[in-house]
């Protein structure tokens, strides 16, 4: 039988009306605790399949910086009943604005009030703890979830009995009949499906900060990016700035892209405040005032690698989602919205197997339906790197100019 592909929602909809019935219990491992396993375990528990979450770390938390939820991702969480809870903790920015970095002169301004509209959903901003957080709750509320803290996996491979297993770093081997793996930017899974084609460094890194919005409030001159939440993003040569309000605007979110100089990659390591201030004193006044009210900063190597060719190991049985298999720029604020996005689509098509010799089929087509849509999404982020850093000159004065014309059009 052959199989629809393409990234559609028609091509979900044609797989599994060839597969109407869902009477199978499936056995799943996911490998990984981030948003998208969380998102996998929840997914396809919800398909009706058992589920061990196994996590290296002891115990489950996000860092403290913000995230862009994108309607493509709000939408998901609606779906699963997130949507009270996201309004709560979230905040809709009304615009995004992109300013000269040296002069914080507007060169581009969308109006996002109608994003609801335009898009079905909401545009939010909100701090990674709270959404992680929400995602583990959802997934403790599962019945046929069972999650394994300081579970780190060590090695993976497919018996001739058609069953996959994980290796624990204790020695143990835990079996079943699917193994996702959500492990990651660095994983050691994808080592097995798709072997050297580790992540490698963009030449970027991100110092991240939060500053509470009270110290905001506070000064004429900065009280608008918090009274009428703006995402702003300050454009320069090598280098921006992406600030937004989060937690119901009590504070505020730094991101600070620049060269990277060495930095190492992990989600927890601590940066120079001061280094920072350095990096960006060529800032306009308002951006020096912001940064005077940082104590203390993360500071994160920012990775990413071309688009794979398989997310499938060669045995069948083991599949990638997530980091694990598409790492990217953060630039056009989709890597945990594709993560989540990756494990809607494997949750709905895993809903509808009802033999153990179609999973071959459906894991095809998890692949066809994701691995072109998440491609593109880290090509066009790389782009953004480009057009964001352009350095001063004709091609950057081209770019402000093309913004500007195309916001008057727009009458923002
Ligand atoms: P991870 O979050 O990395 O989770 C992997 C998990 O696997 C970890 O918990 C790890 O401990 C565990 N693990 C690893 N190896 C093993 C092992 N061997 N055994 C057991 N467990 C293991 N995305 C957006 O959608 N919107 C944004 O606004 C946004 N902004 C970003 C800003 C920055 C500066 C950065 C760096 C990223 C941003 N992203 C954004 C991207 C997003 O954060 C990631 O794409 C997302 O967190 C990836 O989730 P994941 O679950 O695939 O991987």
């Amino acid at each position: 039988m052959s199989l629809p592909t393409g990234a559609s929602a028609r091509g979900i909809a044609q797989t599994i009306q060839l597969y109407p019935t869902a009477p199978l219990k499936l056995s799943v491992i996911v490998v990984g605790c981030g948003m998208g396993g969380l998102a996998a375990a929840f997914a396809l528990a919800k398909a009706g399949h058992d589920v061990t979450l196994l996590e290296s770390a002891n115990e489950i938390g996000e860092v403290g910086a913000g995230i862009q939820v994108t309607p493509n991702l709000s939408r998901l969480l609606i779906k699963w009943g997130l949507g009270g809870v996201l309004e709560r903790m979230g905040v809709r920015p009304q615009s995004i604005v992109f300013r000269r970095y040296c002069t914080g002169e507007m060169v581009g301004k969308t109006d996002w009030r109608d994003m609801e509209e335009t898009y079905g959903a909401p545009y939010y901003h909100v701090h990674r703890a709270d959404l992680h957080r929400i995602l583990y709750d959802l997934v403790l509320d599962t019945s046929n979830v069972k999650v394994r803290l300081a579970a780190t996996v060590i090695d993976v491979g497919v018996d001739a009995d058609d069953m996959a297993w994980v290796k624990l770093q204790n020695g143990e081997i835990v079996r079943s009949h699917l193994v996702i793996a959500a492990d990651g930017v660095k994983s050691l899974i994808r080592e097995h499906i798709t072997p050297h084609t580790k992540a490698t460094p963009t030449g970027d890194a991100a110092y991240r900060a939060i500053v509470p919005c009270s110290q905001l409030l506070s000064d004429p001159e900065l009280c608008q990016f918090v009274e009428n939440p703006e995402m702003t993003a300050w454009m320069a040569p090598g280098r921006h700035l992406m600030a937004y309000c989060i937690r119901a605007k009590q504070e505020y979110n730094l991101v600070l892209i620049h060269p990277d100089d060495g930095s190492v990659e992990s989600w927890t390591a601590q940066g120079s405040a001061d280094k920072m201030r350095k990096d960006f004193e060529d800032f306009e006044p308002r951006v020096q005032k912001l940064l005077s009210f940082v104590p203390s900063t993360l500071k994160w190597k920012l990775m990413d690698r071309d688009p794979l060719k398989t997310w499938i190991h060669p045995k069948g049985h083991i599949i990638l989602l997530g980091d694990a298999c598409h790492p990217m720029l953060p630039y056009r604020a989709q890597g945990a919205a594709m993560a989540i996005e990756d494990a809607a689509v494997l949750g709905t098509l895993l809903s509808h197997i009802s033999h153990f010799d179609q999973l071959p089929i459906f894991l095809k087509a998890y692949q066809d339906l994701r691995l072109d849509r998440t491609a593109e999404t880290q090509l066009s982020s790389r782009l953004n790197q480009k057009i964001f850093h352009l350095p001063d000159g004709p091609e950057q004065r081209k770019r402000d100019a093309d913004m500007t014309a195309a916001m008057n059009a727009r009458g923002n």
